[in-house]
């Protein structure tokens, strides 16, 4: 809901602490592409990659001068996750006459409602001469971005399945109810982890501040950030109870990534088939 949250004039909403003023979450992550012969460069061109294009992502590209982008991933489509997609026109226009509309990467039932609710920018009758230059992607299991590897982390929200993605040594999982036993193989080795924690008490489809906790200690990232936070939960005095290395995020938090390849352990082999006496089925 962002902090304040309307209608409330509790102690965190009210609170002169800047960091309890909380827009809804989102990340950007930039890298310059390497030189010619590989090696790091300065004039290697700047890539922009935005998880989410929620209902403050205009004020947040403002904030972080943000000129381009090279591709936007979605989580999930709920309101908070999605209804900045029109702020993305602008930015599209510069994008466009480099590289052609600026891919979405979205799972089909994301796709679905972007669709419905951007029909003027998604239809293929849509004729609004503005539109943004956008094209709608397939989210695969990895997806390269000019020479980064996103890996879609698999997660429950409620009883919706979302995404949470993994980019080199760091990995951004918002919106969280449970993780399926099999994401955590791909949460092996992270410097940086990124979960939501919405609050103490319970909610159906959001983790608390102990369900969170108790992930950051099995992943155990260096450095673990909590997100999505609502507000119940003051920035100071919240932190005074956490361990020295999980903290609350806050707007315009920023820190370095390492985005070298990952290289993670095969995953288990399922058990070997007992054996029988009929062949196994051949696919003709
Ligand atoms: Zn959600
Ligand atoms: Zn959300």
């Amino acid at each position: 809901m962002g902090v304040p949250t309307l209608g409330c004039d509790c102690a965190v909403c009210t609170s002169a602490d800047p960091h309890d003023r909380r827009l809804r979450p989102s990340v950007l992550l930039t890298w310059r592409e390497p030189s010619q012969d590989g090696q790091p460069s300065q004039d290697g061109q700047a890539r922009f990659v935005v998880i989410d294009t929620g209902p403050d992502f205009r004020e947040q590209a403002m904030r972080n001068r943000l000129k381009r982008i090279d591709a936007v991933f979605y989580t999930h489509a709920h309101a908070d996750h999605i209804m900045g997609l029109d702020d993305l026109r602008p930015l599209s226009f510069l994008t466009y006459r480099e590289n052609g509309p600026i891919p979405l990467y979205a799972s089909p039932e994301t796709r679905a409602v972007l669709e419905r609710v951007f029909d003027y920018t998604f239809s293929p009758d849509a004729t609004y001469p503005t539109r943004a230059r956008v094209r709608l992607e397939p989210l695969q299991d990895r997806t390269t971005v000019h020479g980064v590897e996103f890996i879609r982390i698999p997660l429950l929200h409620g009883t919706m399945k979302i995404s949470g993605f993994r980019f080199g040594d760091t990995a951004y999982l918002t919106d969280v109810s449970a993780i399926p036993e099999s994401s955590f193989a791909l949460l092996e080795g992270l410097d940086n982890l990124i979960i939501s924690a919405l609050r103490h008490d319970p909610h159906p489809s959001h983790a608390t501040v102990k369900q969170a906790l108790g992930w950051a200690r099995r992943i155990g990232a260096r450095q673990t950030w909590f997100t999505h936070i609502a507000h119940e939960l003051g920035h100071e005095a919240t932190n005074r109870t956490l361990p020295e290395n999980i903290r609350l995020s806050y707007d315009g938090l920023s820190f370095p990534v390492n985005l070298d390849p990952i290289h993670l352990k095969p995953a288990k082999p399922a058990p070997a088939p007992s054996h029988s006496a009929t062949p196994p089925p051949v696919n003709p």
